[in-house]
């Protein structure tokens, strides 16, 4: 790995916000590095839909052909699953693209394609490297960071900072640990990969169970997904109805215990991988709260509830709406003045795009969550199942997003 220490933009996290941040400054010839504490490919607690409307993002990123040969076949329909009772729907179409549906793909494909991308744009990739603390302010921040393989520690500078580390871990701004307090209503999130299950590749059925919500997807090579989150209030009474099971065994035991469907689309069906669990997750709404000055994307800046799968959708959308701007600004980036100016306009954007988002997740998710407000709710789906895509219209899988500045592919100026 080169020594420069000196870059114009130091992005933290490489998810889809992180990685789609960095190959939009890269293009537009900002010296970017990009520090993620993880090896790639990497596993994540993901399902790993992406709605339609990031595909010409994709393509835009220089990653669709890819994205298309390795992702499952089109999702054109949502079933809700809760208690024995399974309703199915028509997801509605994306109107201007040439694919209309959305796809999964795990996020250890996608994820590292993304990656690819980044570096061939000339992204300076420390991987696995952690950042550890984050100094300065806008115009001059240092970052230290420290090299997991031999303990090596660096510190980076640059004008610009983009926080794009998720969710789960804070990241630490100057001296003092961050606080963790558990709460009987943590969401805490987990994921198993399944094969030979019984489940039609082009359906995404949601699941509704009491204390928690989930969905399961076809991913690539027919493998299903089965990701969900549960308060850990529940997961303590699910631990107690299965005593001889460990907690992730137990969380899934008591989704397939109380979804009749998920029963059966998972008998005979083998485990391929080991349960993996994350979390609490922490959905809400970020951005403009922080005290530090950095530009935040993706999950660190908002966070929805997972049950509408548009958390890689804000992930990948929030860095192209914030590369948009800074973009074509290289020269005004160590100006602390602008970059305050820049951080109101981004934040008032974002909410425009992702804060309605957010809200109505939430409402979906409690509604989920307690299965007396959904048994309320199912008479009328069951009248008018076309209300579920109508719900997938408003939670904005097929809303048109920001697209990358003129719709251009990037590497092809
Ligand atoms: C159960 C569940 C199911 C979901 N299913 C879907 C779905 O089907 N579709 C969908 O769109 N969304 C889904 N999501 C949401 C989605 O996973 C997230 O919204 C998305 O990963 C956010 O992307 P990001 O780039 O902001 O952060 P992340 O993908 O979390 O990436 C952050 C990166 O930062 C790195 N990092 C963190 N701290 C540091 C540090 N200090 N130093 C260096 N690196 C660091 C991490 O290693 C990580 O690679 C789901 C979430 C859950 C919990």
């Amino acid at each position: 790995m080169s020594m420069e220490t000196a870059f114009d933009a130091i992005i933290i996290g490489a998810g889809p916000a992180g990685t789609t941040s960095a190959i939009l400054l890269a293009d537009a010839g900002w010296r970017v590095a990009l520090v993620d504490k993880e090896n790639f490919p990497r596993e994540k607690v993901c399902g790993g839909c992406i709605a339609a409307s990031n595909l010409p993002l994709l393509e835009a990123l220089g990653i669709g052909d890819r994205f298309q040969t390795l992702a499952s076949p089109p999702l054109r329909q949502v079933a809700f699953v809760c208690g024995d009772r399974t309703i199915r729907a028509s997801l509605p179409p994306y109107a201007d693209a040439a694919h209309p549906w959305g796809a999964a793909l795990r996020r250890e494909h996608l994820d590292a394609l993304l990656l690819e991308r980044a570096r061939q744009c000339g992204t300076h990739v420390f991987q696995p490297w952690t950042a550890c603390t984050v100094e300065g302010d806008a115009g001059e921040f240092h970052c230290h960071v420290r090299a997991l393989r031999n303990a090596e520690t660096r510190v980076l500078t640059a004008p610009v900072l983009i926080d794009a580390h998720g969710s789960w871990q804070p990241l630490q701004y100057g001296a003092g640990k961050p606080q963790r307090h558990h709460s009987p209503s943590d969401l805490l999130a987990f994921k198993a990969d399944f094969a030979g299950a019984n489940l039609d590749p082009g359906v995404l059925p949601v699941l509704s169970f009491p204390g928690g919500y989930g969905g399961m997807v076809v991913t690539d090579h027919d493998a299903v997904t089965l990701a969900f989150c549960m308060r850990r209030a529940t997961l303590e009474q699910a631990r107690l109805r299965y005593p001889g099971c460990g907690p992730n065994e137990a969380a899934g035991r008591w989704v397939t215990g109380h979804c009749g469907a998920v029963r059966d689309m998972l008998a005979g069906a083998a485990q391929e991988r080991k349960w993996i669990a994350t979390g609490p997750i922490r959905p809400g709404i970020r951005i403009g709260r922080q005290p530090q000055h950095a530009f935040l994307v993706g999950n660190a800046a908002g966070e929805t509830h997972p049950i509408i799968g548009e958390g890689i959708s804000m992930a990948i959308q929030s860095a192209v709406l914030l590369a948009n701007m800074l973009g074509p600004h290289r020269e005004n980036a160590s100006d602390p003045r602008w970059q305050s100016g820049m951080r109101t306009e981004y934040a008032r954007a974002w909410r425009r795009h992702f804060a309605g988002r957010i809200r109505l997740a939430a409402v979906f998710a409690h509604a989920a969550m307690h299965p007396d407000i959904c048994g309320s709710v199912l008479p009328l789906l069951q009248r008018h199942p076309g209300l579920l895509g109508r719900f997938a219209r408003w939670s904005g899988k097929v809303r048109s997003g920001p697209r990358v500045g003129n719709n251009r592919i990037v590497g092809c100026q």
